[in-house]
């Protein structure tokens, strides 16, 4: 295996779909490794744009659009960062020869919620919370019958919350319909209704498919608020039994899905039980931890896997991360409370330099490591709430 020169005449070169703080960090894993990358988002300077050999701003969703951007860079590799692309060009492409990663077909079954779903449930038989999925208010009323109160409604084509609603009586099917069509993705969205799962702990498992097989990260816990994340830890303590189903649950799904990379796969656990809720085929938000607890992060995991060289999932210390968002609209903003929040032991910052901030934008993080998670969780916490987006001044 050798990598080329970056802007020579032979570079190895990547092409990144999706320029968020997620894939700004896989830029600059690939960049460490004299990997030449090509950064693509819907906007200019979006995070990874800013630390690219060179970027566009297109439309990913358009097939034709994303097609010719592939065919004009000729990358050794493609590799999505988010859900919302022309998957199907994807798949031609790899289908004429070009590496998607981890494979076409991961992109376009994970890009919905139903694709993951019933592979997850109904041909691999994880287990899953129950649900239906639904096109008009009274498929939704009838899924909430079925699957039963209280439960979860969410467009297929969503993340990040968008759109979901925590139905506790079949009355809140309206505003949770109301919700998803005015929230998601698309103008009239398919929907799934999904059973309220009562677990003690969530995770994520970040797993990794690389040359030498499959390995498992330390098991990261996380809260969300608004179907968001914002604070995570590593590593969650979990009994034996649970630890091992959750990693039987993640070497499935991901084998499943096939290629090599990170998947985040996000499981709910209660006791000793372990249900799938969805898997990403690529680095995951709340594995922003590992950015100050894992020997490589996350991101320098994906780079490596893709290419086909070794990894080393190891934890170096306990540690945490908590988001830093926009808090309100702003244009170009400064911050503030950055040397205070650098001062906090053990703690470190990643502002992502995106354009502009709305109150629920993600606009950086705060990770640190510490002697048990306890602390990592106060550090980070803390050093977060020091920074401030503001108006410039
Ligand atoms: P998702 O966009 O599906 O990852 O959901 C975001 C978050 O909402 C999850 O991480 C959970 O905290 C919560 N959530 C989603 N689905 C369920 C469910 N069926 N039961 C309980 N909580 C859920």
């Amino acid at each position: 295996m050798r990598l080329g020169t970056p802007l020579g005449p032979a570079p190895t070169r990547v092409l990144l779909l999706g320029s968020g703080e997620l894939g700004k960090e896989v830029a600059i894993a690939f960049q460490r490794l004299g990997v030449e990358v090509v950064a693509v988002d819907r906007y200019p300077h979006a995070p990874a744009h800013q630390v690219a050999h060179r970027w566009h701003a297109i439309d990913m969703t358009d097939p034709v659009t994303l097609a010719t951007l592939i065919e004009q860079e000729a990358p050794d590799l493609v590799i999505p960062e988010i859900e919302a692309l022309a998957t199907n060009a994807l798949v031609e492409v790899e289908a004429a020869g070009t590496t998607v990663v981890p494979t076409a077909r991961a992109a376009k079954l994970t890009m919905d919620r139903e694709g993951i779903r019933r592979l997850a449930a109904e041909e691999l038989g994880l287990p899953t919370s129950p649900y239906v999925f639904a096109d008009t208010l009274d498929e939704v009323r009838a899924g909430v019958e079925k699957v039963g109160l209280p439960c979860v409604l969410k467009p297929v084509m969503s993340s990040s919350g968008k759109g979901q609603s925590t139905l506790r009586s079949v009355e809140d099917s309206e505003d949770a319909w109301e919700h998803a069509r005015t929230a998601g993705r698309v103008a009239n969205p398919r929907v799934i209704v999904e059973g309220f799962v009562e677990f003690d702990y969530e995770i994520t498992l970040l797993t990794v498919r690389h040359a030498g097989g499959t390995s498992f990260c330390e098991p990261i816990g996380h809260r969300q608020s608004d179907g968001d994340y914002v604070e995570s830890w590593q590593p969650q303590p979990m009994s034996d039994a649970a630890l091992a189903a959750a990693r039987d649950v993640a070497e499935r799904a991901t084998d499943a899905l096939g290629g090599r990379g990170v998947f985040g796969v996000e499981l709910f656990v209660r006791g000793d039980e372990v249900l799938f809720s969805e898997v990403s085929p690529r680095p995951h938000d709340t594995g922003l931890v590992t950015l100050a607890t894992q020997r490589l992060s996350e991101f320098e995991l994906h780079a490596r896997a893709v290419l086909g060289l070794p990894v080393d999932t190891a934890l170096r210390s306990p540690g945490a991360s908590a988001v830093i968002y926009g808090g309100q609209d702003i244009d170009a903003p400064d911050y503030t409370g950055v040397a205070d929040a650098l001062a906090v032991e053990g703690a470190d910052l990643r502002l992502f330099g995106k354009p502009d901030a709305t109150a629920r934008r993600r606009m950086g993080v705060a990770v640190a490591y510490a002697d048990d998670v306890g602390s990592a969780r106060d550090r980070a916490t803390r050093a977060a709430g020091l920074v401030h987006p503001v108006p410039r001044g």
